[in-house]
């Protein structure tokens, strides 16, 4: 029961084993890192043989066909095989209400949206489903209606096209919402009851919204949280910034206000509630049951030790 969210500079990356599940949730990468041929691909050879020429994994999850959650999508392809792919699409056998329309994606055409819509997307069945339906429960925003209504801002369709994900792994609960918007947020929790009593059921590690910018920063999301805050860690998927920077991260995720720290690394004089991606990958250790063991580490090799062992 281990997870990593990957340093991949201001993209988001992480992947998950649990419940004898190999699972990717987003595939981002930067100049320093792919987390498929630095990471999964040397951990797999390490581990076993391929079959037919390609190593499996139980779910490929890409939240939102933006560049950076998709851009190893072909590396993905050369290695591995997913039985299950879980993204946002337009595949035939669902309501036209589930799918999206490529032409209000931000740059549809793009060569990583592309490869995904040519060569990942068709055949595969919809709706969109957990690998486990007792501890995997997924959540999104109906397509059509991120086009644009009252309570949502046209603008932020591929942003709110994000299938948010909800894991019970070893009695800890994990949040990971994509890049939902601070509208598409609000729109999700209140439209959708069992998210609002998942929520109610605690939060321990929350991966930040929208990589942690301020402009996604959600109250309405904390105040469906058991406590209001988040019981162990922030993380946030980010890039280092200058002050003036408009990728800011929202100061209010290092604050005890909105996370109790029940974490390793908070002591009786300092509570840390927020980790950055950015200081290195993040390896959390789901196997002990007072809290989990999170560490930050930079060295790949290391890492890759930690899931082989
Ligand atoms: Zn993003
Ligand atoms: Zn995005």
């Amino acid at each position: 029961m281990k997870q990593v969210i990957f340093n991949v500079g201001g993209a988001l990356a992480s992947y998950l084993e649990y419940d004898n599940k190999k699972i990717l949730i987003d595939i981002g990468s930067c100049n320093s890192f792919n987390p498929i041929t630095d990471f999964l691909v040397p951990l797999s050879e390490k581990r076993s043989a391929k079959t037919n020429n390609k190593f499996n994994i139980d779910q490929l999850i890409i939240s939102h066909p933006h560049n950076d959650h998709l851009s190893t999508i072909e590396d993905f392809d050369k290695y591995f095989t997913a039985d299950l792919v879980t993204c946002p699409n337009d595949n035939p056998g669902q309501e036209e209400k589930h799918k999206v329309k490529w032409s209000l994606v931000d740059n549809p055409s793009e060569e990583y949206v592309t490869y995904l819509r040519d060569s990942i997307l068709p055949g595969r069945k919809p709706p969109l489903k957990p690998t486990n339906p007792i501890n995997q429960f997924l959540y999104y925003i109906p397509p059509k209606e991120c086009e644009g209504n009252n309570d949502l801002d046209g603008k932020n369709y591929t942003n709110n096209l994000s299938v948010a994900f909800y894991f019970r792994i070893n009695g800890y609960k994990l949040f990971m919402p994509g890049d939902l918007m601070k509208d598409g947020m609000e729109y999700l929790i209140k439209h959708e009851s069992s998210l609002r009593s998942k929520l109610a059921e605690g939060v321990d590690i929350l991966v930040t919204p929208h990589h942690g910018l301020k402009s996604s920063f959600s109250t309405y999301l904390f105040d469906h949280i058991k406590d209001k805050k988040t019981r162990c860690l922030n993380i946030v998927p980010e890039q280092s910034t200058s002050e003036d920077s408009n990728r800011i991260v929202d100061s209010r995720y290092s604050s005890t206000e909105y996370c109790m720290g029940i974490n390793n690394f908070s002591t009786r004089e300092s509570v840390v509630c927020q980790k950055k991606t950015s200081t290195g990958h993040i390896y959390i250790d789901y196997n002990k049951s007072s809290y989990p063991v999170i560490e930050v580490i930079n060295n790949d090799k290391e890492l890759i030790k930690r899931f082989a062992n």
